[in-house]
């Protein structure tokens, strides 16, 4: 039985050596015939990652590794090692120790009892981040659960343990624009969620500015609902439904006869309010719409979801 552990790094000089002691230590603290692999993927890192993770591998035939040719995102990395790895259970943590290896024997041991196919883990706490980015992140999670079928867990991390079909699911996702939490929670299976307090990295900062998580959010709402859409449409039956009342409105008062006598008293400001407004709304609309093509336009372009320049051989 083989255990594969991912792990994506993104300069993380600093904490690759700390993170590769406490796999250690979980590989050796392991007193059945199990074995472990480690698959670090080097997400295009300006640091010394890469010789790093090269003398792991020289000095330990458990280290695998997978190189990219620039930085892809942490989604591309994780689909990479996904697809590395040949593990019965196969797991995705970060590199800088947010995602404490401690867990994972009792992990292994919750799949070992059958009952479920995913063991996943669940901060339920934010300390150490920034204020407004944890009210950032709660908004988030209840408007993309309002808005989509799947159930995104708040607080939810990539770290997870999942057993070689539900890696198989994921994998058969085969789109180019990944958000992962959504894709975990699509593929359905039955997951366990154990819960941890958060930690702060070991070492290194970071790789999430607020626009970047940002940015991040809106690809996972349009990635993974239609909703916004439908709700422009909303906005434009509303809009019409209120001209026309209006329209209706001045037109029974010219028939009563007192059109012209006081309704064209700041006719100018109104008229240059209602103007903006509405544009305002017609360019949101278009924006929105434009996101979509916009990922329409990308995912039709078929382009690999990463490129590799260097792997360890198996
Ligand atoms: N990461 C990556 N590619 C990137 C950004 C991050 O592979 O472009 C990796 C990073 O090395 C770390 C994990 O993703 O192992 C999580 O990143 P980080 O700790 O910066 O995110 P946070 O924990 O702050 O959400
Ligand atoms: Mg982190």
């Amino acid at each position: 039985m083989l255990i594969s552990l991912i792990v994506p790094c993104y300069n993380e000089e600093g904490s690759l050596p700390i993170l590769y002691e406490a796999l250690c230590d979980v590989r050796k603290s392991d007193t059945s015939d199990r074995n472990y692999e480690f698959i670090f993927v080097n997400d295009g890192s300006r640091d010394k990652t890469a010789e790093i993770i090269r003398d792991l591998a020289a000095n330990d035939k458990g280290v695998k590794y997978i190189f990219f040719s620039r930085n892809f995102g942490k989604e591309a990395a994780m689909y990479a090692g996904m697809e590395k790895a040949k593990g019965d259970y196969i797991a995705i943590m970060d590199a800088d120790m947010q995602d404490p290896p401690s867990l994972i024997p009792e992990m292994i041991k919750d799949l070992d009892s059958g009952e479920y196919d995913i063991v996943a883990a669940r901060r339920v706490t934010r300390k150490g981040e920034p204020k407004i980015r944890s009210w950032f992140a709660r908004r988030f999670y209840r408007l993309i659960n309002r808005m989509c079928d799947v159930e995104i867990a708040d607080g939810a991390r990539d770290f997870r343990l999942m057993k070689r079909e539900v890696v198989d699911a994921i994998l058969s996702v085969k789109e180019r624009q990944r958000f992962s939490k959504g894709i975990f929670a699509w593929v359905g299976f039955r997951t366990k969620w154990v819960e941890h307090e958060n930690v702060e990295r070991v070492a290194g900062e970071t790789k999430w500015s607020f626009w970047k998580l940002f940015r991040y959010a809106i690809d996972g709402i349009v990635a993974f609902t239609t909703a916004p859409l439908r709700i422009a449409t909303y906005m434009g039956f509303f809009f019409a439904f209120a001209g026309f009342a209006y329209m209706l409105y001045y037109f029974i008062r010219a028939i009563i006869g007192r059109f012209w006598t006081d309704v064209n008293i700041m006719g100018y400001p109104s008229l240059l309010c209602f103007i903006l407004f509405i544009g305002g709304l017609i360019l949101m609309a278009l924006g929105l719409i434009g996101e979509y093509i916009g990922r329409i336009y990308i995912e039709s372009k078929a382009r690999p979801i990463y490129i590799t320049s260097e792997e360890s051989k198996d």
